[in-house]
């Protein structure tokens, strides 16, 4: 994992200056990384897990 280009799985955006941005385990399958930005959250964009396919938020 390139935790260099760590981008919001909603909006694709970049987090590496994003403080509200959050990572956390995908709860679908637990492995992946699920990267959400601050814009994200605020809006409750989806976001869809690339690993099993699970879609949020939750
Ligand atoms: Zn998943």
């Amino acid at each position: 994992m390139d935790k260099k280009a760590n981008k919001c799985a909603s909006t694709g955006i970049e987090i590496t200056n994003d403080k509200g941005s959050v990572i956390f385990d995908c709860p679908g399958c637990g492995k992946h990384k699920v990267i959400r930005s601050y814009n994200a959250r605020q809006t409750s964009a989806q976001y869809v897990c690339s690993e099993c396919g699970f879609v949020g938020p939750n």
